[in-house]
């Protein structure tokens, strides 16, 4: 008997009917480039588990990896055994007598996945708890909270039988929701945006406003450190940076003050849905969070998110600074965000923008000037670069 198995539960990928395989497919294709480095490593997949055997490699390290893949809801190193009642028996015995110390509680959940094995969920539950129970000392029964839940899986192939589970990242697999562009800036809240985004399953490529000579070559460089931050859950990351300078020049030229911060933040839009459409992307995502500054009122929302019909996912909407900067803080984001370098809105920020600005209003100081052609030169000085995570990227090759 052998710990020489890691189970991998995807929870609710398992719900998602006919692209199931594919779901499955991914993952497994995510995982085996996390775990690229464990040569000995090999996979099985069935509709609801992915299994790897070990063959020598270190449980220890591969956790680490497994853990920030989105897809996985939870893993567990496992013991495998014979679909035989005795042997499920002296195996599940065998792992809890590993793990437990007198005193402790256990459980057994057992789950008959291939039906047609003779003994039902209820019965193996009560033959393997009492095997247990008669051969060990000082062990008891608690089934609300035991300390060792022991998880039987009857395959037909196979049972493999747990007792600790690891969290996994939950969401969906990176690459399986589409393509989305993530308006960067080098703040605390488009990143965080980007990682949830991610989360469910988009692939993200980031758009980035940058105005030079007012905006340095380091505020460029820390949002290419802030995209390589997202890295290790989605893989290498496009970013696209726009110069933005003349259109900034020309806003404050034409607008009258209290309406360039809409007019702004309209250009950036439609700029972004442009590079969207080339890129074939399904949507477009900021970080924006309602109420938080004066560009980003429903009011706000609504006279700047006119200039295009293309979904703008906002996935802090509804988060309190606060927990966005825990958000931060956890993927690694807020050291780089907190780097007091110029982002180009900043620079250009008026002192008392319009909370509730007038759609015609703005529409009509915008109509007095050709922007177009302004943007149709932004996008073709346009630079697009590929970030990875500074260690080698687990999913390079991937995207
Ligand atoms: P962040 O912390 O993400 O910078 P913020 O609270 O500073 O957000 P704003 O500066 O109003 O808010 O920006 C709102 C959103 O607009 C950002 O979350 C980002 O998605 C987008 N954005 C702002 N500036 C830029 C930029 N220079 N390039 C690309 N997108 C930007
Ligand atoms: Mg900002």
């Amino acid at each position: 008997m052998q710990y020489d198995h890691i189970l991998i539960r995807f929870g609710e990928i398992s719900t998602k009917g006919r692209n199931r395989k594919q779901f499955v497919d991914r993952l497994k294709k995510n995982i085996q480039l996390v775990l690229q480095p464990f040569r000995m490593l090999t996979y099985t997949s069935t509709r609801d588990r992915i299994y790897i055997k070990l063959n020598g490699e270190p449980y220890s390290e591969i956790k680490e990896k497994l853990k920030p893949v989105f897809g996985i809801q939870s893993f567990s190193l496992a013991v495998r055994s014979k679909s035989e009642l005795e042997e499920i028996k002296t195996a599940a015995l065998e792992t809890i007598k590993e793990a437990a110390v007198p005193g402790d509680t256990f459980k057994v959940s057992a789950r008959r996945a291939d039906k047609n094995f003779p003994v039902p969920a209820d019965e193996l539950n009560r033959e393997i708890g009492g095997h247990i129970l008669r051969n060990t000392e000082d062990l008891t029964v608690n089934v609300r909270k035991p300390v060792y839940d022991v998880r039987v899986e009857v395959r037909e192939e196979a049972t493999f039988i747990t007792t600790k589970d690891e969290l996994g990242a939950g969401g969906m697999p990176a690459g399986t929701s589409g393509r989305g562009m993530l308006m960067l800036s080098g703040g605390f809240d488009s990143p965080v945006a980007g990682y949830l985004c991610m989360k469910r399953g988009v692939e993200i490529e980031a758009v980035h406003f940058f105005s030079p000579p007012y905006t340095s070559e380091r505020a460029k460089q820390k949002v290419l450190d802030l995209a390589a931050q997202l890295t290790p859950y989605c893989g290498s990351m496009l970013v696209h940076i726009v110069p933005f300078t003349a259109i900034q020049e020309l806003i404050h030229k034409q607008v009258p003050e209290n309406y360039t911060m809409t007019s702004t933040r309209r250009m950036m839009l439609k700029i972004t849905d442009a590079i969207r459409s080339k890129r074939e992307g399904l949507a477009i995502i900021t970080g924006e969070s309602i109420g938080q500054v004066a560009s980003q009122t429903l009011h706000s929302m609504q006279a700047i998110n006119e200039v295009t019909s293309t979904p703008v996912l906002r996935p802090l909407l509804s988060m309190d600074k606060t927990d966005i900067m825990e958000l931060a803080k956890k993927i690694d984001t807020h050291d780089i965000s907190i780097l007091p370098y110029e982002d180009c809105c900043t620079v250009f920020t008026p002192a008392a923008p319009k909370t509730k600005p007038k759609l015609e209003k703005v529409e009509r100081f915008e109509s007095f000037v050709d922007f177009d052609s302004l943007i149709k030169e932004a996008l073709e000085n346009m630079e697009t670069i590929k970030v990875s995570h500074s260690e080698e990227s687990p999913f390079a090759g991937l995207l």
